[in-house]
């Protein structure tokens, strides 16, 4: 028997945040991937998620009675124009458990369509499923704040994309299902009341101490700043690209959500793009930040009627003057893990400098990013220096850093710092590439999990694992990702 101890609280709010919507049967689901240490973690050890029945229930095909799913309504900017209506089209959130104090959104994504789901059919296939286990639980072992996979099942149906595709259900974990398109939904109907309910709604359960502010709302406003600074700062120092920042994209409590088009890079390049479908690089590496603070304008705009000071001028200062926290708030979350990557334990000045004129040399040489800040941090000198051309200009960046570092008072901390924050693997293009191809092709899932396997310690060396450390072939080089719609 499935037994999930569901606490909901998002229906609470009322009909007009969501529509009651169950899943989709299907024909005949089978487990890719269970994630027990999850499932543990979540307190859902005893619920007989490990069984059959357990595959029914991340199938969709077995409801237990005290499920109440829903489809959430949202809003969004996509690439810069205003969709007002977008909400769950191919997600439905299952219900809310409560796990060591902390609320948690539990969510299948790929279960049928919705009142939401417009023209799509509200499925996915088997390749964005894949992907996105392996992004999110990779995000979650570089400590980055993300959705979690629980579970990925195969429907033993098709799905219509260009060509016909092995279906897929992903259940999937997140402090909060609620996005920046959410405030949106209300503000762009002028319904002010239930901006102001959603924004208390999320104050209780996420941002309880704001309460305590002089204005609430814009204590609010300057905590989601926070956290999508350092979140975006942090995808930076890996070599992240969410794909498609669009604002129903954006989680109001700081995860990476809707991983669709996204990518770790292999080349160094801040104008770097895989999504397929963002043509003019609106969503490329280096505009991940601005891209934030623009999203976040978005939010302030919907926040602004419920501001203490209803004087329009004013409030718009005041919302301008939290915004501006943002570049300086990413400036300092960029700092401190660029810094960390160099062994540094606290920045000084000239510490910018020393870590742009590295990059600066790696995107002129098209360095693969996580190999040359792996080698460095091993003090592989002669390979960190045969990814670069420029030999003598590399000689005394190192020089530089050399010195810089001598100044840190303890070099064995400096070391361990370096192994912490510059990951051996990441979830290389061409090898997820290559899980999806066997998996599609030929429903060979050994592939996917030798990757996630390598991917659950990617900090550490794995004896007989280094075709997953290097960066591909030519021919092998994954131009461009699909969202999988
Ligand atoms: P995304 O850009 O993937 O975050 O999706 C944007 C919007 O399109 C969301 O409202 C999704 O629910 C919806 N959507 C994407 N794919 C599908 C699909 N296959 N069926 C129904 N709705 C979809
Ligand atoms: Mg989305």
């Amino acid at each position: 028997m499935i037994t999930i101890p569901f606490n909901n609280s998002y229906i609470k709010l009322g009909d007009a945040f969501f529509t009651n919507t169950l899943p989709t049967k299907v024909a005949k689901p089978e487990c890719i991937q269970f994630n027990r240490l999850l499932a543990e973690d979540l307190g859902l050890d005893n619920a007989g998620l490990d069984s059959l029945e357990g595959v029914e229930f991340f199938a969709g095909n077995l409801i237990p009675d005290n499920m109440e799913s829903i489809a959430m309504a949202y809003a969004g900017h996509q690439f810069g124009g205003f969709n007002p209506s977008l909400g769950d089209g191919r997600a439905i959130l299952l219900g809310e458990i409560m796990a060591g104090g902390q609320r948690y959104d539990l969510q299948l994504k790929g279960s049928g369509p919705t009142p939401y789901s417009r023209s799509g059919d509200g499925r996915s296939a088997l390749g964005p499923v894949l992907r996105e286990y392996l992004l999110s639980e990779t995000m979650a072992k570089y400590g980055v704040p993300t959705t979690r996979a629980l579970a990925a099942v195969t429907t033993g149906e098709q799905v219509h994309r260009m060509q016909l595709l092995s279906g897929g259900i992903l259940t999937r974990v997140a402090m909060s299902f609620v996005r920046i398109g959410t405030f949106q939904y209300f503000s762009g109907r002028g319904d002010t009341a239930s901006v102001g309910k959603l924004a208390h709604y999320i104050i209780d359960r996420h941002y309880p101490k704001v309460k305590l502010a002089t204005d609430p709302m814009v204590a609010l406003l300057s905590e989601v700043v926070d956290r999508q600074a350092r979140l975006i700062a942090h995808w930076m120092s890996l070599g992240f690209i969410h794909g498609v920042m669009n604002t129903d994209n954006v989680s109001i409590v700081g995860e990476t959500i809707d991983y669709g088009p996204c990518a770790f890079m292999d080349s160094f390049s801040h104008s770097q793009v895989y999504s397929s479908i963002d043509h003019q690089g609106r969503y490329a590496y280096g505009q991940q930040p601005p891209i934030g603070l623009w999203n976040l304008t978005r939010l302030a705009e919907c926040l602004l009627p419920l501001f203490k000071s209803k004087d329009t001028d004013t409030a718009v200062a005041i919302a301008q003057e939290t915004l501006m926290q943002f570049q300086a708030l990413y400036e300092k979350y960029w700092l401190i893990a660029m810094c960390q990557k160099l062994g540094l334990a606290h920045s000084k000045e000239g510490d910018k400098e020393l870590i742009e004129r590295l990059l600066q040399l790696m995107e002129q040489d098209e360095v693969d990013f996580t190999l040359c800040f792996y080698y460095l941090s091993q003090e592989n000198k002669d390979d960190f220096q045969a990814l670069f051309t420029d030999s003598l200009a590399l000689e005394k960046w190192l020089q530089q850093w050399q010195q810089r570092l001598s100044h840190e008072a303890n070099s064995q901390k400096a070391r361990a710092l370096m192994a912490k924050f510059n990951p051996v693997y990441i979830p290389r293009n061409h090898q997820v590439e290559a899980a999806i191809r066997a998996a599609e092709d030929h429903n060979d899932f050994s592939v996917f999990q030798q990757l996630l396997d390598v991917l659950q310690n990617p900090y550490t060396l794995q004896e007989g694992k280094d075709h997953y450390l290097q960066p591909p072939k030519p021919e092998e080089i994954v131009h461009q990702t699909f969202c999988g719609t």
